[in-house]
This record gives structure tokens, sequence and C-alpha cells, in this order.
């Protein structure tokens, strides 16, 4: 039996760990599973008792979240239980990037009820503790650790505290952390339910907003989206609410029974106004809400997680500074702006009068157009993300192609270097001419060739470069040739000083 499952329910705690993350979500899992990776001492406190979600949630992962999971090696897991297809919308106007140079052109339709098992199936091969229905309740930080309070009493002591623990976080209102952003304007009832009645498949638009019909697979029950006439907040909506907004929109509830589940969800956009005090960070919907369109929530989430987890391991193992920790707010912070900005731009175009309605069929239009649908499917894929790391090569804080490469070893290709979320420095040129011994615990030297074009989504192609340094993240650190000055500068920020002879 796996140390997960010895925990699952509630089984003995250990008293320590150097990290606690709250919240076995899509984000607390992904994180989990990139520190344990990075052999730090990390444990999940999960307030469910399983891994079983009360509805299927988010229905898809994007380009970038599939490239991600390559990363680790671990993409076909997903791959193998979703339907690879085009599932890019800007306020559903479909975006299709088969066009784009990646190996995954595509996204992929699973629903989050699908992917969670997936995620935690991979962190409990890392004997990582998952903590099940035990619920953190507050916690005390100081100089050289965190104190976690769960209910029931007992404390674990951490030396970092992640909060995972999703939009109504315990962790960030307890940290004190601003949620700012806008309240909620429009609320939707989301439902699966049986219907005796066969439904009429397909949106509907009218004068309140936006609905959907649809069968979940062949023969499964109906998966029904409706806008609310009046904004409503209450989480935990009945079934004779959902009847009565079918009659309202459809003049028929279709004889609606046995729900499976039905929500609420809301246009609420929010974002944390700091994702870390001192030793409590937050990832995932604990640092951001917002709507539901684009699909972008979990995404964003397991992305935060892979930015995080490799600087959190680094300050854990003492071989970098903690100021590392704040690249983390750096990076992510304006990358979950920008989904909170085009998520309160796709409920807008949705509204339902007249003249939004002029401008989706001017927004329809431009979107058919290359440019615009590039960039556009390049945002909401997170194809196009570009840490600012300065100025210089295109591909400094970018996402680093998944090139095939030949090596001594034999061929090989980019993501299958990162699998063990190890920072690559892969030099294209002449093999030797570099000595980064000072870093060599740390940062692996591959020498490769790759005869083909460097292109980027969006950008096109960019000239080959002789050197490029690869955070276990993915993105491009540096860029030159090995007797570049700026080289050990690039090591030692990301990695830590240099050990010396
Ligand atoms: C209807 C709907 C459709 C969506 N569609 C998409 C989509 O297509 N694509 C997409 O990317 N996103 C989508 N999303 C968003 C997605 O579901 C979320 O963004 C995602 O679940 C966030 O993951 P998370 O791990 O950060 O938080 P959560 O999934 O909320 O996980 C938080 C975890 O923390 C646990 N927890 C909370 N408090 C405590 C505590 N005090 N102690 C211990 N445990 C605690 C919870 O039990 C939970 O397991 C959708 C959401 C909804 C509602």
């Amino acid at each position: 039996m796996t140390r997960a499952e010895d925990v699952a329910g509630g089984g003995p705690l250990a008293e320590r760990h150097a990290v606690v993350i709250a919240g076995g979500g899509p984000t607390g899992l992904m994180l989990a599973g990139e520190l344990a990776l990075a052999g730090v001492d990390v444990a999940i406190v999960e307030r469910r008792t399983s891994q079983d979600l009360d509805s299927s949630r988010g229905g898809g992962l994007h380009a970038r979240t599939i490239e991600v999971l390559d990363q680790r090696g671990i993409a076909d897991r997903f791959l193998a239980e979703g339907q690879a297809m085009q599932v890019q919308g800007f306020s559903m106007i479909p975006l299709d990037i088969s066009d784009f140079p990646t190996r995954h052109n595509y996204g992929l339709a699973l629903w989050q009820s699908t992917f969670e098992p997936i995620l935690a199936g991979w962190v409990v091969e890392f004997d990582v503790p998952i903590y099940r229905g035990r619920e953190v309740r507050g916690f005390a930080q100081d100089d050289t650790g965190v104190d976690v309070h769960l209910a029931g009493g007992q404390t674990l002591r951490a030396g970092y505290l992640v909060g995972c623990d999703g939009g109504r976080s315990l962790i960030r209102k307890a940290a004190g952390i601003d949620f700012r952003g806008s309240d909620p304007s429009t609320s939707w009832l989301i439902a699966e339910v049986e219907m005796d009645e066969e439904p009429e498949p397909g949106i509907r638009r009218d004068s309140v907003g936006t609905h959907g019909l649809g069968r979940v697979g062949d023969g499964g029950p109906v998966r029904v989206v409706l806008t609310e006439r009046h904004l409503e907040l209450t989480g935990d909506p009945s079934m004779r609410e959902l009847r009565e907004a079918l009659v309202a929109v459809y003049g028929t509830d279709y004889e609606a029974h046995s729900p499976r589940w039905i929500s609420r969800s809301t246009d609420m956009t929010r974002q944390a106004a700091s994702y870390r005090r001192a030793r409590v960070l937050l990832a995932g919907d604990a640092a951001h809400v917002h709507p539901p369109q684009g699909g972008q929530g979990l995404n964003t989430g397991v992305q935060d997680a892979v930015n995080l987890g490799w600087k959190l391991a680094q300050v854990v193992h003492k071989t970098a500074p903690e100021s590392l920790l704040d690249t983390y707010h750096a990076e992510r912070h304006p990358v979950g702006a920008r989904v909170l900005h085009n998520t309160m731009a796709q409920v807008a175009l949705n509204r339902p009068d007249d003249r939004h309605q002029a401008l989706r069929d001017i927004m329809t239009e431009l979107l058919s157009m290359d440019e615009p649908r590039r960039r556009i499917a390049a945002m909401l894929s997170g194809l196009d993300i570009h840490y600012d790391l300065g100025e210089g090569q295109p591909l400094l804080g970018r996402r680093m192609p998944d090139l095939d490469l030949d090596t001594a070893d034999g061929p090989t290709r980019v993501f299958t270097l990162l699998h063990d979320a190890r920072p690559v420095l892969l030099n294209l040129g002449e093999p030797g001419g570099s000595d980064i011994a000072p870093w060599a615990d740390r940062v692996r030297l591959v020498d490769a060739r790759h005869d083909g074009v460097w292109e980027l989504p969006v950008i096109g192609e960019v000239t080959a470069p002789a050197a490029v340094l690869i955070r276990p993240d993915g993105h491009v650190a540096w860029v030159g040739d090995l007797t570049d000055p700026e080289l050990p500068r690039a090591l030692a920020t990301w990695f830590g000083a240099a050990t010396p002879a």
C-alpha cells in the first residue's frame, strides 16, 4: 500500500514537512509533484476524503498545459483519457491552432473529474502523503517556519505553506492578502441531469444571455448551462430553481430529474494583491478567480505550480536565496491579471443586446483573420507567455520549443531532457568551451545538434542560438554562446551561487 493510501481518510500525521500544501486540487497536486521530483519533503492537507469531485468542473486542457505535462513525461496519461481537439474559443468564437509550431497544436477535452485522479496517481508515485479528510483552520508563521493548524486541534510544522485551497482560500484570508477586483454581475446555473424528454441540443441566445444543452457522451446525462435572469449568489441551487430556469428559457423543463450535480458560477473577477507573504504563498484559484469563459482557471493554476515548484525546492534546499520566491509573484501575477482581463472581455462580448451582438459580429470577423486569431489563441492556450527577463533574443523568457535533438546518447527532444525537472544548459555549438563546474551539481550540460528551424508561436522564426539555458519550467533564462560573461550571472540568478572548487 502506498503512503498516500495510508493517510487517505485521516491516518497519522507526520509532525513536520519542508512544505505543506493546503488543498489537493489541480494546483496543489501539480505543485506536490514538482516539489517531490526535486526531492522536497512535501505533504498535502485536503478537506475532501477522496479525489472525487461533486461536479465535472473544468472541461479541458490548453496546449501549454499539455506541453508542461509533456515536460514531465506524463502527457500521454491524459491524452489517453481525453479527446484531442480544437477547444480554444474567445467568448465561444472558435479559434483553430492547428498551424501553431508545437507538437500539441490542439487542446484536450477532458473533465476535471478525470484529470484530478490521473494527476493524483502521479503524485502518489513519489510517496507524497495526502492527508485527506483534514482541514486547515489557520496558521502562524515565524522566522523559521509555519505552524499549520488543522481542524481537530492538530498542528503541522512546515518550512513553507502554500495555499492551493481554491477561490475562497482560507490561507489567503488568514495571511491578510487583499483580493482585489470586480464583484459579480451575471450568474449561471450549471448542472448535469437526466431528462425524460429529449432536449434540443446546442447553444441558444436570447435577451437574457447564452444557454446550452448537450448530452455528456453517448446516452449520458444532459449538461445544462443557463444564464440567470437576475444575479444570484447562493452557492447551492436547487432542482426546483433549475427546472424553473429551464422553463423560462425553453418553455419546458424537459422533465428533468435525478441531478448528478447542480452548481452556480458567476463572473466575479479577483486577484490576490500579492502571491507571497514571507513563508506563505498562494497559487491557483486561491490567487485568482474569474468566470469560466475560455476555460483557463485550471490551466493557469497548473502553470503557477510549475513556475513555483523548482524555485521553492531550491530555497528549501538552501541552494538559492529566499528572494528567488519573489520572482514567482513577479512572473505569475501579470499572467493571472491577463487571464482576468480577457475573461472580463469575453463576458462583455456575450451580453445579449443588439449592440453587443454587433460587436460580436465584428470580433468574429476579426478573429477569422490570421494575425488576430494567432494572437488571441496564443494567449488563451498559454503558448505566448513571456516572462520579463530583460531585452534581447526573442527566446528570452519564453517557452523553449520542443526541438528534435541529436546527442552523443542518440536522438532525443528538449522536453525529454526536462523530465526530471532539472535545469539544462543546451549547447548547440561546438562541444566543450564552457566550464559550468561550479553549477554542475544543479545544472545539466547537454551538447546537441538541431538541424531544423526555430519557430515560436506568434513571433515566428527566430535565429538559432549557439546555446540556451532552460529553467525546469521550460522557460529560457539565457541565450548566447558559452563564452558570454552573462552566462555565470544567469546561472547564479536562477540556480544559486557557484559552488567553490
Ligand atoms: C463550471 C466550471 C467550469 C470550468 N471550466 C474550466 C475549464 O474548462 N478549464 C479550466 O482551466 N478551468 C475551468 N474551470 C476552473 C477550474 O475548475 C479551477 O480553476 C480549478 O479547479 C482550480 O484548481 P485549484 O487547485 O487552484 O483549486 P480547487 O480546484 O478549488 O481546489 C482547492 C482544493 O482545496 C481544498 N480545500 C479548500 N479549503 C481547504 C482547507 N481549508 N483545508 C484543506 N483543503 C481545503 C478543496 O477541497 C479542493 O480540493 C471551471 C470551473 C467551473 C466552476
